[in-house]
């Protein structure tokens, strides 16, 4: 499916690895000029040599903290009027809600939440005026369906969705759609780093922590990036333009709600 996209400019949040890369190289592969970040250089550059190698489209890189003012202030001079805004980060640390301090709490909702909404605000208006935008907030199923053990991540990422509900409403009328994208398990780095701290914990082997959670699952596997960047690629295109205000939970049949 030609998504209608070449020849657009997005910047891609966090994309050296896994999800935010899988999704610079869906958008590289469609004709867009993408602007990644992370702040490891050697990844960063590494898979921008990928992406130019793949798809011979122009990728910038940023390498910051884009939880950072002067991170998103890189970015945004780098790329100062996107058509497409992946916002994406690591996420907060697990925890039990009893040990998280205020500081914590002020962490994870400063990366999770104030830090897309700024990029959002930086750019939606600009979009708005241009009569095109498309903006994916990288979330989690955790939105949808809280988890235990990651409280943080559960409270900051439901603020980034209640904060931008309403503006997706409005911006859709110029042309600028804004959705959540929320994740299940998928194999990237943190999924295998996650598996290793349950086996360390557990006394298990690696091995037998990915089986049971592959068993755990409806789908008996693991959700590959490249699933996740094409669908999110999706969502930028020409095609997306009257899907707005949605969190789409990707995460094989996990999620056992209706909505
Ligand atoms: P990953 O494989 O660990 O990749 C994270 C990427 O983000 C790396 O490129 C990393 O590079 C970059 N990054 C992290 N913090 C950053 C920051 N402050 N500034 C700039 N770049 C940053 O993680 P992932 O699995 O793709 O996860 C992406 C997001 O989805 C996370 O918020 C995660 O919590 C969420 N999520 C993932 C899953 C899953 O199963 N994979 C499920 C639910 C939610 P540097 O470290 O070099 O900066």
């Amino acid at each position: 499916m030609d998504l209608g996209i070449k020849g657009r400019t997005a910047i891609v949040c966090a994309a050296s690895k896994g999800l935010g890369k899988a999704t610079a190289m869906a958008l590289a592969d469609a004709g867009v000029a993408v602007t990644i970040c992370a702040r490891g250089v050697e990844a960063l550059e590494s898979t921008a040599a990928e992406i130019r190698a793949r798809s011979g489209v122009t990728v910038t890189t940023v390498a910051c903290d884009v939880t950072t003012d002067a991170g998103r202030a890189a970015l945004l001079a780098a790329c100062p009027a996107p058509d497409i805004l992946i916002n994406n980060a690591g996420g907060p640390p697990p925890g039990d809600f009893k040990n998280f301090s205020l500081e914590d709490w002020r962490k994870a909702v400063e990366s999770n939440m104030i830090s897309p909404i700024s990029l959002i605000h930086s750019t939606v208006y600009g979009m708005m005026e241009r009569g095109f935008g498309r903006i994916v907030n990288i979330t989690s199923g955790s939105v949808k369906a809280p988890l235990p053990e990651i409280e943080l991540s559960n409270g900051a990422r439901a603020g980034l969705t209640g904060a931008v509900a309403t503006l997706a409403r409005r911006s859709v009328a110029r042309n600028v759609t804004i959705n959540g994208l929320l994740p299940g398990p998928f194999n990237t780095d943190r999924l295998i780093a996650n598996a290793q701290k349950r086996a360390a914990a557990t006394g298990l082997t690696f091995d037998e922590v990915q089986a049971q959670q592959r068993a755990a699952h409806p789908a008996n596997r693991f959700g590959d990036p490249s699933e996740f960047g094409h669908t999110a690629a999706f969502l930028c295109s020409v095609h997306a333009g009257f899907i707005t205000g949605q969190n789409i939970m990707m995460d094989g049949g996990k999620f056992g709600g209706l909505l």
